[in-house]
């Protein structure tokens, strides 16, 4: 007998997928903007100079003890002032219960995990388009699943009205998926004012948000105003939850560190809620790693290390933008008579180029260049060398 012969092989990640394509390829003009991971104008992974300075400075130290199920309690007192504000009221009232998780995946995970347990009644509604993940995670936690428009492909905008409209039809009491900024797959993100009436929408509708915040300073290079949706949902009063993730903004993808939090009503229901979401841990990988969540306390705790994060950040951001403006201004110098006014618009790592599936498809064929079929762009994997390159490109292709 076969223990295993019906196990017929999983369908590839449409994301990770990209880059085993991209691997396999020995063309040596060949482009992977498939992979949302920053990538320096040498085409190189960058390790920040504040988390070598952190390395320096906890090397050697007592550091290989198990952390509690929680995590670190430093870290995730940081990672909450940096999402909520140094000076948040929800923050002196000690009613945020906040627990160190497996980067922002883990983080949207244990939310999910939660939801199912304690918002038996409410399903989660999703943003068309989201981050692939986004649908497995509460898939795979049992959260009956809804989505709602957000992305307007004939503006390659907002859908602000559709939006709008959805909010207003879900069940009251339902649980949003928002973006806090840098939306993935499209750079489209609401503006403040759009924040502000959806933030009095979900009031009228007794709605609770999840923000996932993967890219807090990646998206404009200040980490404050890419938390300004949550800042407007917690003036407004609203209870939240927050997932993030120090993948993107310290470039400390492999280590895994994010930290999720939600606002209750007072201190002991904090408390409740955090034993809770230790528990949903406990089974599934009992506590998280400490080396990542060491480095990010180190650097948010040295006010000079922050700051040389901050310049860093907004470096990469910068980096990202100045990409948009070359990418653009090549297509039009390469006779391109489609507009392309949405790639300086849109924001974060992302540009959500408008080409069809099969213009993807014949721009890895012809060209070597690899992405997603919905045709998303990862700006990090641009560089000044090879820009040229894939505007030509995707002009040919979308003549
Ligand atoms: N959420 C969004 C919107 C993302 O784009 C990503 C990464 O691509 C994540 C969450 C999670 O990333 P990680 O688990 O590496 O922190």
């Amino acid at each position: 007998k076969s223990w295993f012969g019906h196990v017929q092989p999983a369908p590839k990640d449409p994301i990770l997928g990209v880059t085993e394509a991209f691997l396999a390829d020995s063309h040596p003009d060949k482009m992977n903007v498939g992979v949302g991971a920053y990538r320096t104008d040498e085409g190189k992974p960058l390790v920040l100079e504040c988390v070598r300075k952190a390395e320096e400075k906890i090397a050697g130290s007592n550091f290989m003890e198990y952390l509690p199920m929680g995590g670190d309690i430093s870290f995730n007192n940081h990672s909450m002032k940096l999402a909520y504000g140094e000076d948040a009221g929800v923050l002196a009232d000690k009613r945020v219960a906040a627990v160190q998780a497996l980067s922002g995946t883990g983080a949207c995970r244990l939310f999910a995990d939660f939801q199912k347990r304690f918002m038996p009644e409410s399903q989660v509604f999703i943003p068309v388009p989201t981050w692939s993940n986004h649908h497995n995670i509460w898939r795979d936690a049992n959260v009956p699943q809804n989505t709602f428009r957000y992305y307007d492909a004939a503006t390659k905008g907002l859908d602000f009205k559709g939006l709008m409209e959805d909010v207003k039809k879900a069940p009251n009491g339902s649980v949003f998926l928002l973006h806090a900024c840098a939306h993935n797959p499209t750079g489209v993100d609401p503006s403040p004012e759009n924040w502000k009436e959806i933030s009095a929408f979900f009031k009228e509708k007794g709605h609770f948000a999840l923000f996932d915040m993967a890219y807090q300073g990646f998206a404009s290079g200040d980490t404050e105003r890419d938390a300004q949706a949550i800042r407007i949902f917690l003036n407004d009063g609203h209870q939240i939850a927050c997932a993030q993730s120090f993948a993107k903004n310290m470039g400390l993808y492999g280590q895994r560190v994010g930290c999720l939090s939600v606002v209750c009503d007072d201190p002991q229901q904090a408390v409740a809620v955090k034993s809770q979401l230790q528990l949903i841990a406990r089974p599934m990988y009992s506590n998280p790693p400490l080396h990542g969540a060491l480095l990010v306390s180190t650097i948010l705790e040295d006010p000079e290390l922050k700051s040389l994060w901050y310049k860093e950040v907004k470096g990469m951001a910068d980096r990202i933008i100045g990409m948009r403006e070359t990418l653009r201004t090549n297509l039009e110098k390469a006779g391109s008579q489609h507009s392309w006014k949405h790639i300086t618009d849109q924001i974060g790592m992302f540009c959500f180029s408008g080409l069809k599936p099969e213009q993807v498809d014949r721009l890895t064929k012809d060209f070597h260049i690899y992405l997603t079929r919905n045709g998303r762009i990862s700006m990090a994997g641009i560089t000044t060398s090879n820009v040229e390159y894939l505007a030509n490109a995707i002009h040919e292709v979308s003549k």
